[in-house]
């Protein structure tokens, strides 16, 4: 017999709780709450998405766990990424509207990398790599990689009235998303054997 596990959803920590701006711990092998809390994490995803008609991806400290810890779902089906870490960041940078799940009130302009290159664990502890990331992703996975680090994009605002009430949200950031979203498997370097 089959047990389905369902998740209630936690709520969402928004800005002003300290908890938004430490520094996660890494995630470690054999942690016995990590199938739980990735679970957990989906289901305040999927739920977002259906109230707020965006969100694609959530940190752990975004639901006070303290741990390095990123749930996705792109569009393909929920991920998740352990201990994603940054390797390569492209000179050039670009300017992009930002929105927060954190920070439901306001979207920010803010400067990101063009492209990057990241490593994590996925959820059966293989090591991923990731190359040159598009723009799109880019920005997203640096997004949440500053969660981990206690960042929001607040931090990040750039230039003249970079911070706009939320009411801009399709106007400033839906309009200028490409309509083929990217994955990230394009980008995946396969293990050398
Ligand atoms: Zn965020």
């Amino acid at each position: 017999m089959h047990h389905t596990m369902t998740y209630e959803p936690l709520p969402i920590l928004t800005i002003g709780d300290s908890r938004l701006e430490k520094a996660a711990a890494l995630v470690r092998p054999g942690d016995a709450t990590l199938t739980q809390e990735i679970g957990q994490m989906h289901a305040i995803l999927n739920e977002f998405r259906r109230c707020q008609g965006y969100g694609r991806t959530i940190a752990a400290p975004q639901v006070g766990i303290g741990k390095r810890l990123v749930a996705m779902n792109l569009g393909m089906g929920p991920f998740a990424l352990l201990n994603p870490e940054i390797t390569w960041r492209s000179e050039e940078m670009f300017e992009v509207w930002d929105d927060c799940l954190s920070i439901p009130n306001q979207i920010v302009r803010v400067r990101r990398h063009k492209s990057i290159s990241f490593s994590y664990w996925d959820d059966q502890w293989c090591e991923r790599t990731c190359e040159q990331l598009p723009p799109d992703l880019s920005e997203l996975v640096q997004h949440e990689i500053d969660h981990l680090d206690g960042i929001l994009m607040l931090a990040r605002a750039w230039g003249a009235d970079a911070i706009r009430p939320v009411a801009e949200h399709a106007r400033l950031i839906i309009a200028n998303r490409p309509n083929r979203q990217s994955s990230l498997a394009q980008f995946e370097r396969m293990p050398e054997s």
